[in-house]
């Protein structure tokens, strides 16, 4: 029920309509007896900024963020959390009541969450590849760095993007025809491309140079079990998808706007499956 009190945070994406986080919070918010909403926005692809200086002083608590609007909240908060500052990129805008606005980047913590939830990963126990060298490579790297990899291997199809984050997360840069060279005593494989999303072709990477232990990841959830997780699985690896990253950086976001943790007694991955097969 919406009272007078009720608490505002939603998702600012574009496009944003297939965006599973509402599902997740708002149940969420229905177990928890919290008088709180969270609704989906759509700003124009070149309108985030005045979207979201509109919002200073609380009207809405706060934003999760997503494609392609990351980079402009980095830009736009007055604060930012040093994991935040890691990433170059921001998934979490909080309106303070003194009109400030603050950054935070959770999806380094899903991340490692989706890995020690599904493959019991420990960072600190071999080499990590990952793959692309976009927004959401730069923060796994980033954190895997941070989390005690002994080496971030970053393998991207634009090599110079790749030597650029292998900077920062004391890491090796691979371009994408040396893909079975990173793969030499990987720990894990994240996909962490927008390739094979679209109908285009999915990366050709030969999961046969892996390890038998390593853990292979796919940061993309349409279809969740996509023909990479596939592929790991008939080569008998481990596997970790990107629906469990979504729900574990969702976590910290509900407690940052609504000041409590989420319930734990609520299926949400259930839901969140219930409504990709749908
Ligand atoms: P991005 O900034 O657009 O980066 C895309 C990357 O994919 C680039 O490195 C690009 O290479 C590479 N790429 C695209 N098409 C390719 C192709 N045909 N062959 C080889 N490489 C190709 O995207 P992003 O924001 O980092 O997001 C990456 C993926 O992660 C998205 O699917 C996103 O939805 C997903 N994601 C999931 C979660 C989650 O919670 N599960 C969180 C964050 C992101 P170049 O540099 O050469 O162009």
């Amino acid at each position: 029920m919406i009272t007078g009190r009720t608490v505002v945070a939603g998702v600012a994406g574009n496009p944003v309509a297939h965006s599973l986080s509402p599902l997740i919070h708002n149940a969420w918010l229905a177990k928890a007896g919290v008088d709180g909403v969270y609704v989906a926005f759509s700003p124009p692809a070149d309108g985030f900024r005045r979207f979201a200086e509109g919002l200073r002083g609380g009207a809405v608590r706060g934003l999760n963020v997503t494609v392609p609007f990351k980079e402009d909240a980095f830009a736009l908060a007055d604060r930012l959390s040093p994991r935040a500052k890691a990433a170059g990129a921001v998934n979490l805008l909080v309106f303070e009541a003194d009109g400030t606005i603050a950054g935070d980047n959770t999806d380094g913590e899903g991340l490692l969450g989706a890995l020690a939830r599904q493959a019991g990963f420990d960072p600190t126990s071999g080499p990590a590849v990952i793959l692309g060298a976009g927004g959401a490579a730069r923060g796994a790297a980033t954190t895997l760095a941070a989390a005690g990899s002994p080496e971030v291997r970053i393998v991207n199809r634009t090599l110079a993007r790749a030597e650029a984050i292998a900077g920062l997360a004391d890491g090796v840069a691979f371009p994408l025809d040396k893909v079975a060279a990173a793969l030499d005593g990987a720990a894990v494989v994240i996909n962490a491309t927008t390739a094979g999303l679209s109908g285009q072709a999915a990366l050709d990477v030969p999961l046969g140079r892996a390890p038998d232990h390593a853990v292979v990841m796919d940061m993309v959830y349409k279809p969740l079990v996509t023909p990479f997780l596939q592929q790991a699985r008939d080569r008998g690896l481990r596997t970790v998808d990107g629906l469990e990253m979504l729900i574990r950086q969702a976590a910290p976001s509900f407690e940052a706007f609504f000041g409590r943790p989420p319930p734990q007694d609520v299926d949400v991955r259930g839901l969140a499956l219930a409504a990709l097969e749908g």
